[in-house]
């Protein structure tokens, strides 16, 4: 199950609280919406969640990373050509895109994974987000959206994205967040999720760590601000059945990736 409206409903409420104790100075006293989302993802355990467990654990999720999809040539580009062959290719193979919803379902023992899955994210919501987005569609793949709230997207094409695949957080503003104190940290989260959830109409409990940069702080920042887990750069493909839920690896695709090596990297050691 995902986390219910009570813990979507707290977050407002959170923020709330947030600005009223960093103004004032004082020690911080909040709900915990990701303690509530354990206490009952530990209630809905059942006969059936115990099996889907059993098939997880044999599955490995590879969870690529993609930024800017155009033709500047730049390091952590990929062209639309190559990312049409690689959708192509995913296909061809049997994969399947999942959300991150159903990834972390699967973890929990909630839910089932196709034989071969795959999440393909794409950060910063970048104007080449929409270009990402109608290239997996193209091929019937779904991606997954981290948009950080200075992204140029306009709230219409933030929708867009929503309908195509799932939009998550990515703070505020993209900053390095060990190096805020804990108020800092949970605003750039708190108020990045609270504004794409008023944008999809969709609760955001998944972040992407930017620069796949968190400390022990800003995990607890996450917690606080309802966030059930977090994903964070380099690694092989994901083990839903053994997984850190705040450092949840992940694979980035580059310019310089061919389909050999785009292989290999999905297919894992
Ligand atoms: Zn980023």
């Amino acid at each position: 199950m995902e986390p219910s409206h009570t813990t979507s409903a707290a977050r407002p409420l959170l923020c709330a609280l947030m600005l009223v104790v960093v103004c004032a100075g004082a020690p911080f006293a909040f709900p915990r919406p990701g303690t509530v989302a354990v206490a009952q993802s530990a209630v809905a355990q059942s006969a059936v969640a115990q099996s889907a467990v059993a098939q997880s654990a044999v599955v490995r999720v590879p969870i690529l990373v993609y930024h800017a999809v155009d033709d500047s040539g730049i390091t952590w580009s990929v062209s639309p050509a190559q990312l049409d062959a690689q959708c192509r290719w995913l296909v061809d193979q049997g994969y399947t895109a999942i959300s991150v919803r159903r990834f972390w379902r699967a973890a929990r023992g909630l839910a089932e994974l196709p034989p071969k899955p795959i999440i393909l994210t794409n950060d910063d919501g970048g104007p080449s987000a929409l270009t990402f987005a109608r290239i997996l569609d193209r091929h019937g793949l779904s991606g997954v959206y981290f948009v950080n709230t200075v992204s140029p997207l306009t709230p219409r094409q933030i929708r867009a994205l929503a309908r195509w695949g799932e939009v998550e957080a990515h703070t505020v503003s993209h900053v390095a967040l060990s190096g805020l104190d804990f108020p800092h940290q949970v605003e750039e989260i708190a108020r990045n999720a609270v504004y794409l959830e008023g944008i999809t109409g969709q609760p955001v409990r998944f972040l992407a760590w930017p620069y796949g940069d968190a400390n022990e702080s800003a995990t607890q920042a996450a917690v606080e601000s309802g966030i059930v887990a977090a994903f964070g750069l380099g690694g092989g493909p994901a083990n839903p059945a053994a997984l850190d839920p705040y450092y949840v690896s992940r694979i980035t695709i580059y310019r310089a990736d061919d389909l050999t090596t785009f292989a290999a990297k999905v297919m894992g050691p």
